[in-house]
């Protein structure tokens, strides 16, 4: 085997659900219900989702819908565990108890792992290479904001002198209730990246997991009503995100929200927020690119590329979908692309030796195949086919990957398409390259492949996202932050940094004079 072969695509070990995982989708032949107050409620709606696993169409449960009812009684649990009710309210707990909850969660979490991760691979679709190293983010974000949250300055500044007979100082809070909107792609790692510096912050939380993949969120829960949170502190309200979502986005208790998601659905919420003054932070879609120098080693580095081309089949927020390659090696790198897209094994995503599973839902399927007839119908030409796949025995949503050979002046795929779908454009200079890598109006993850390490930081500091990668892409890193420029993000100061643990505050400045007279 040659290192570059060596190299592979992300792929499944046979994965087995647990029978605990089926006891709590069956739930007594009851759907799920939401968790609100530190209880399991039905919606007042008596509408209930059907949440299936992509690969097999088995429903797996199904699963409440939350109305405006539930929204508000959540919004107002959510407010009275904050303030506390005569006695200590989340906002008052010692620092050190709220860390040895989150940390008595982990735990729990960690027994519990095999639900946790049938809940990403049967719900989610994901393989268990991914999945598992998913369920690791549990643990590493409590910790890195455990370790960071006791010098997260709440309550007085030093006061000072601001006139003759003023003082001044800042007053920093938690913001009361807070809401994290979670997208399908990462339940676990976002709801864990929301939920942990949120509650660290002092605030207590609303919970709106897709409605895709409700699962985790509801087992969480489940976790956290075992750990001994109080009643209120955590909710989890599932439902479809025109109506739960924009409920929630709708009640005044909630002063702050954390998206994630598609940049058209978080501009609106953005809009809605904005009339309620309600603050929000939005992490959002890319479209990634990858520079290719004339130094690289084609074969080495169109593999690399491919795995992360196809990290979570496409679905992943950062990947790359724009390749722009120097011509002088352009002919090997497309020869080792081609083969590695071609090489792909579509299979069932629970299946041992799966590297392309199904996507998320029908919806997600007829959107890639019309992304994929546009990017021939503008001038790619394909260099691996796309269209529709089938998979032995099963009904899932399968496609198979596509890629495109393009050129400068055709821009065939402009939007995300959010599956393992990419386009290789030969450029002239880097400069070339770096001017169409930045001509997206997306700015998530951006990577650049050379030998030359220090061209490469020099190249990676002129791309016009959030996230400069030299020789490696969707790297995460906990104290840098993950965020994205242009339409892929703000406001707010990213995900997994000391500021995300400030944005869940909020900062007034108070001023003291002496009493007149
Ligand atoms: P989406 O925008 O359709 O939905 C995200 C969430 O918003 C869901 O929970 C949904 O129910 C909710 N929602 C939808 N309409 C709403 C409304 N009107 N009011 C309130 N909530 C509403 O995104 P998706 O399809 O679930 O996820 C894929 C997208 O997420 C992609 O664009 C991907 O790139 C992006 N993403 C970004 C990051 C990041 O960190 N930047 C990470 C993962 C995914």
């Amino acid at each position: 085997m040659s290192v570059a072969t060596e190299i592979q695509s992300i792929t499944a070990r046979q994965f087995e659900t647990p029978a605990k995982f089926t006891q709590f989708c069956e739930n007594g032949g009851q759907p799920l219900g939401g968790y609100i107050n530190g209880e399991h409620v039905s919606g007042a709606m008596n509408a209930s989702i059907d949440t299936v696993d992509p690969g097999s169409l088995e429903v797996l449960a199904r699963v409440c819908e939350m109305g405006q009812e539930q929204v508000d009684a959540a919004a107002e649990a959510a407010h009275r565990a904050f303030l506390g009710n005569g006695v200590s309210g989340w906002r008052d707990f010692p620092m050190e108890e709220r860390c040895e909850l989150m940390m008595k969660l982990v735990e729990l979490c960690e027994r519990d792992r095999d639900v946790l991760l049938a809940c990403e691979i049967r719900d989610g679709g994901k393989l268990s290479e991914l999945a598992e190293g998913d369920f690791d983010q549990i643990r590493a974000t409590a910790e890195y904001f455990c370790s960071i949250a006791p010098q997260l300055i709440l309550g007085d500044s030093g006061h000072r002198a601001v006139a003759a007979d003023t003082q001044g100082f800042t007053y920093r809070e938690p913001w009361g209730v807070v809401a994290g909107i979670i997208p399908w792609n990462y339940p676990i790692v976002l709801t864990s990246w929301f939920m942990f510096p949120a509650l660290l912050a002092g605030n207590c939380i609303l919970i709106k997991p897709a409605e895709d993949t409700p699962l985790s969120a509801l087992y969480i829960a489940k976790l956290a009503e075992e750990a001994g949170f109080p009643p209120g502190v955590i909710n989890v309200l599932p439902g479809r995100g025109e109506l739960t979502g924009q409920f929630i986005a709708e009640n005044p208790l909630v002063r702050y929200i954390s998206f994630t998601g598609s940049p058209g659905v978080g501009q609106h919420i953005l809009r809605t927020c904005d009339r309620h003054g309600t603050r929000m932070k939005r992490e959002m879609g890319g479209n990634g690119s990858a520079i290719v120098l004339d130094d690289a080693d084609p074969a080495i580095v169109a593999r690399k590329i491919g795995r992360h081309t196809n990290q979570h089949f496409g679905q992943t927020c950062c990947t790359i979908h724009r390749i722009f390659v120097d011509q002088k090696i352009a002919d090997d790198f497309i020869d080792a692309q081609r083969d590695f897209f071609s090489g792909l094994k579509i299979g069932y995503q629970a299946d041992a030796g799966t590297q392309l599973g199904a996507v998320i839902n029908a919806t997600q399927r007829s959107r890639i195949l019309t992304a994929q007839q546009q990017a021939t119908a503008r001038g790619g030409q394909p260099l691996v086919e796309g269209g529709p796949a089938e998979v032995a025995g099963k009904e899932g949503y399968y496609i198979r990957p596509a890629l495109y050979q393009t050129q400068p002046d055709v821009a065939c795929n402009p939007d995300e398409v959010f599956h393992c779908f990419a386009t290789i454009c030969p450029v002239s200079s880097a400069d070339q390259a770096l001017q169409l890598a930045n001509s997206s109006p997306y700015g998530l993850g951006a990577s650049v492949w050379t030998k030359d390490t220090q061209r490469g930081i020099a190249l990676a500091k002129q791309f016009r996202d959030g996230t400069a990668q030299v020789n490696c892409h969707n790297m995460i890193a906990y104290g840098l932050p993950y965020s994205g420029q242009g339409i892929s993000g703000g406001p707010g100061a990213g995900v997994n940094c000391e500021e995300t643990l400030t944005d869940y505050t909020q900062v007034k400045a108070v001023y003291v004079a002496d009493y007149p007279g």
